[in-house]
């Protein structure tokens, strides 16, 4: 009920705009079509209304839209919840094991992260979900899973419905006659038979609304069982990230460490707590966070440290030798960058001849890195950040500054 509240306050009135994007147009878009199909349907065809099962049908059929829509609603308004602007941690020492948000002017809370398509800093961050157009974090973590469980049965519900609508009435027609209707296959025998009858735009729009709900079964259902092994783990897709890059630095360094992960309970019912809870509010505050015995508050954070500090040290420093417009497929670097460009939604970055850029991973005819800017560009920006050509950079021949070993940082722990 709380959290029903907060989505009518005032102030959320304006994230109604989270709503004119591609993903929730969609998503409503089907929900709308397959509730109002499978309705239509067995009111019209299947299940009249005057029957106890077809009023309890129909009952049921406005639950799962309700239920859905509620979950979709709190998951999209109440949000991931994030840090807040210039947070720091209660003890000021402990803000050395913390990486600091320039955006956001404040230190990144353990678990959370910083995302770019909300522009903040958010709490145990999974990751953004263009669906409901914000992220799927601490706060609304158990109404997005509620809502991946929900869509998929109320789909089974109307797919259900759009089979047999068809099934009985392309029976009746095949073995009748498609002028008229004289045996009724209904689930239950009614009286008069159907006013409107069942013709090839009704046809043609319930295969279309079974497509749709047969689609997000499939779809919508792998993803629920992604987040539920997410929340039994209490192991965000990040945080997955996270530990295998540790596994892979301390192999690398063929270092005696041993990376704990610190927020699994160790028990799944344990973890399951944490985010349902009978008041709707997940456990805690989404900044401190219980840890295992063998861990601490800022294990975690300790560790992307030292993956911040590697990854500098074992990125390489290229100069800008032609330039570069931004473009996701750029038609005059070579017919193999074109074909080859990352299919991912990160940024591209414009370069100009003479510019530095220090690159962190690549592919064959594309690298991705950070350009160096100097303090005065700096200002505002956090960073300069995305792909490019390879073609438009070469190696700079000395590079001291990326030269040192990661040494000292082994203390910190
Ligand atoms: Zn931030
Ligand atoms: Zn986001």
């Amino acid at each position: 009920m709380g959290t029903f509240c907060s989505v009518v306050k005032f102030e959320n009135l304006q994230e109604l705009k989270r709503l004119c994007h591609w993903g929730p147009i969609i998503a409503l878009g089907v929900i709308a079509i397959c509730s109002t199909m499978a309705m239509i349907d067995s009111v019209l065809w299947y299940w009249p209304l005057h029957t106890t099962g077809g009023s309890v049908n129909f009952i049921m059929l406005i639950n799962w839209t309700v239920m859905i829509l509620y979950n979709y609603f709190n998951a999209m308004f109440v949000g991931p919840g994030f840090v807040p602007l210039g947070w720091k941690p209660k003890n000021s020492q402990d803000s050395v094991y913390l990486q600091y948000c320039k955006v956001c002017q404040a230190y990144k809370a353990p678990r959370s992260h910083h995302c770019r398509k909300c522009n903040r800093c958010v709490m145990k961050m999974d990751h953004h979900c263009p669906w409901i157009n914000n992220c799927c974090g601490y706060q609304n973590h158990a109404s997005f899973t509620l809502f991946l469980l929900l869509a998929p049965l109320g789909c089974i519900h109307a797919a259900f419905i759009f089979v047999m609508t068809m099934y009985t009435q392309l029976y009746n027609r095949l073995s009748f006659g498609w002028n008229t209707v004289k045996i009724d296959m209904s689930a239950t025998r009614r009286d008069p038979l159907p006013i409107i009858p069942f013709g090839l735009a009704a046809f043609a729009a319930t295969l279309f609304a079974l497509g749709l709900a047969l689609g997000t079964t499939i779809a919508v259902g792998m993803l629920f069982f992604i987040q539920m092994k997410i929340i039994l783990r209490n192991k965000t897709s990040i945080e997955s990230w996270i530990e295998e890059k540790a596994k892979d630095r301390i192999q690398y360094y063929q270092l005696d460490d041993d990376f704990v992960f610190p927020y699994d309970m160790g028990s799944r019912w344990k973890n399951f707590k944490q985010v349902f809870t009978w008041s709707g509010v997940p456990e805690g505050d989404g900044l401190d966070w219980p840890v295992r015995e063998d861990c601490h508050q800022y294990s975690l954070t300790i560790e992307q440290l030292k993956q911040k500090a590697d990854k500098r040290v074992r990125s390489v420093r290229y100069k800008v030798i032609e330039d570069y417009s931004g473009t996701c497929c750029p038609l005059n670097r070579g017919i193999k960058t074109f074909f080859t460009s990352p299919c991912t939604e990160e940024p591209r970055i414009r370069l100009q001849k003479g510019e530095f850029i220090l690159a962190t991973r690549g592919l064959r005819y594309w690298l991705y890195g950070d350009k160096i800017l100097d303090d005065s560009v700096l200002e505002g920006v956090s960073r300069i950040r995305g792909w490019f050509p390879r073609n438009c950079v070469e190696k700079c021949p000395c590079d001291t500054e990326t030269d040192q070993a990661p040494e000292g940082e082994k203390k910190n722990r």
